[in-house]
């Protein structure tokens, strides 16, 4: 490609919402350009930059034997009805009326419609396991999108679905997708780790994260100093939570204590969407008299929002949390629990000691749940500092080793669903005695479009993209220093062939422009190898400047093969 030709629209500025490197450069390079929140067009060089991470995944899902398809964005509700994940999934699920009235979803991920695909066309456990993917643009109206291609609302996720007849053939195929996962992200050139998780609103038992690790990461992980182990927060303090004993049903006045042991039933009996809501209990208290009560914090939950003005301030000392503390990492507080709001602003407007007294008291076993409302929250810092798992426990997994925290990019996401699925969607088979039994099914995800941002938050520097080998958009880029000397661009017309010929993905830069500029614009961009041609021409020698290593040394232009390939 000629740069003079090239749709490459680089800027100076960067848009004013833009915070993290990788939305900063891919949109000043010229990657992508914003529609409207959470919305981006592709342009040229980011187009590229996809189908390369899409090759790589196409090829190692191949090699496993998974199978590519594609299917319809929009998705009748019908399937979402069946499957039960209508309502469950909450405001992040895009729903419409085509012109004859019906209701349709844009689809945020497939399961239902792939079940739907398998179902009474594959009906023998001869013809299992099968495993179809597609590489697709997937919509979620996220509460809030930000960070540019990191968390947007229409993005594109390669999602697989596995159907078997047996568990132990999920297991194995778990084991081989996650194999295959490792291998992409490390082609990619991604330094990541794989952690336990939370299976979200999608449900199921298995679950593991693919997480790049950077800083500006979304998810806080503890990883172990000694072994391989590696949890999301939520997931090592949702293993804590399940030592929780199992709370009684008692009354208190006219409220009934919830009998609830999991944090999926606490989210079912307070209507709350678990996908939005809980994300983890921050502190269980227990009294001298042995009654207790457990906080919990929740976020972006929708329909607390009445009762979030309530001020919950003192119920914060009984968990060593000042106001002042919340504030600080921008959190506002606030009541919910199981006591309509006039209670609750009784039990809060007096001192808490009464309020322990009235909810305890009444209760022997003492189970009641104050929380904060965090749907203003606009991170996820507050996990460090309130998660029941804190830097510096024993690991779960060796018990040798000690958890530190660290920050990683979610981009991608296995679990092993089960029948939840097929049963509720009803896709059965005929097993080896001819009786019909559901799919047991495994799905996994990939965020394609989080991963261009994923290799930028990973490998830039002050002066833009440095783009890995695997994902460049152009391997070499060639630049004529200066435009007026013929045989600086005759050397430089000769060697874009040479490579063009070679099959190497390269870029002339033979624009009328300073050399100063250009070479700013060539490190925005984050080509891995600029060739510049310069006066040493005259001694037969062209320089190489390397973006990783902002190196510069001369080169023969018949070692350049070399040095690249
Ligand atoms: P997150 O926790 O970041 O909201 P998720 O757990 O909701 O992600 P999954 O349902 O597990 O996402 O989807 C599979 C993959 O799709 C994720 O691992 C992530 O890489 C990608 N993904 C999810 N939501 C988005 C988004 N809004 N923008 C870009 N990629 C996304
Ligand atoms: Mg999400
Ligand atoms: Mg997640
Ligand atoms: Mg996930």
């Amino acid at each position: 490609m000629r740069r003079s030709k090239a749709f490459i629209p680089t800027t100076k500025e960067a848009p004013s919402d833009a915070t993290l490197p990788s939305h900063i450069f891919l949109s000043r390079a010229g990657f992508i350009t914003q529609v409207a929140a959470g919305l981006y067009n592709y342009l040229p060089l980011a187009k590229r930059v996809i189908k390369k991470i899409e090759n790589i995944i196409n090829e190692e899902m191949t090699k496993i034997g998974a199978q590519e398809v594609e299917l319809s964005f929009v998705t009748p509700a019908e399937l979402w009805q069946e499957s039960g994940r209508i309502e469950k999934f909450g405001k992040e699920l895009l729903r419409f009326h085509d012109r004859k009235n019906n209701l349709f979803v844009l689809g945020p991920t497939h399961e239902e419609m792939m079940v739907d695909v398998v179902r009474n066309r594959v009906t023998s456990y001869k013809n299992l396991p099968l495993n179809l993917y597609q590489i697709k643009t997937k919509f979620r109206d996220e509460a809030r999108p930000r960070f540019g291609l990191m968390r947007g609302r229409e993005f594109i996720m390669k999602d697989g679905y596995s159907f078997h007849a047996t568990t132990e053939d999920l297991d194995r195929e778990f084991d081989t997708v996650e194999e295959a996962y490792k291998k992409i992200l490390t082609r990619l050139g991604l330094d990541f780790r794989i952690v336990e998780a939370d299976s979200g609103a999608i449900g199921g038992s298995g679950s593991k994260e693919l997480m790049v690790l950077a800083d500006s990461g979304e998810d806080t992980i503890a990883v172990c100093s000694k072994c391989e182990y590696g949890a999301n927060i939520e997931a090592a303090s949702r293993s804590k939570r399940s030592h929780i004993p199992e709370a009684p049903e008692v009354t208190f006045n006219k409220f009934k204590t919830p009998d609830v042991k999991t944090i999926d039933e606490l989210a079912e009996f307070f209507k709350i969407d678990p996908y939005y809501t809980i994300k983890c209990i921050a502190k269980r208290v227990i009294y001298e008299d042995e009654s207790e009560i457990v906080l919990f914090f929740v976020r972006g939950c929708d329909n607390l929002q009445e009762v979030k003005a309530v001020n919950a301030t003192e119920a914060l000392d009984i968990v060593d949390v000042t106001e002042e503390e919340l504030k600080e990492i921008g959190l506002v507080p606030g009541f919910i629990g199981p006591l309509d709001q006039d209670k609750a602003k009784h039990v809060i407007d007096s001192d808490l000691k009464d309020a322990k007294d009235m909810i305890c008291g009444a209760n022997e076993a003492g189970y009641h749940y104050i929380g904060v409302d965090l749907s203003v929250l606009s991170d996820v810092a507050y996990f460090e500092d309130i998660a029941e798992v804190n830097e510096g426990d024993i690991c779960p997994h060796c018990e040798e080793g000690t958890l530190s925290f660290t920050k990683g990019i979610e981009v991608g996401h296995i679990f092993k669903l089960g029948t939840t699925y097929s049963e509720a969607l009803k896709a059965e088979f005929l097993d080896e005695n001819g009786k019909a039994q559901p799919f047991i099914m495994g799905t996994y995800g990939m965020g394609v479009s989080r991963m261009v941002a994923a290799v930028i938050e990973q490998h830039h520097d002050d002066n833009g993209c440095i783009w890995t080998k695997a994902t460049a958009p152009y391997m070499v880029n060639i630049m004529i220093s200066n435009i007026k000397d013929e045989a600086q661009v005759q050397a430089g017309e000769k060697l874009y062939k040479q490579l063009q010929d070679a099959d190497v993905e390269v870029m002339l830069d033979d624009r009328k422009e300073r050399f100063g500029f250009k070479m700013k614009d060539a490190e925005l961009i984050g080509f891995p190898y600029t060739i510049v041609i310069g006066k040493e021409l005259v001694n037969g020698h062209m320089q190489i400047f390397e973006r990783v290593t902002k190196e510069k040394t001369d080169i023969k232009s018949e070692e350049i093969f070399n040095k690249i390939m």
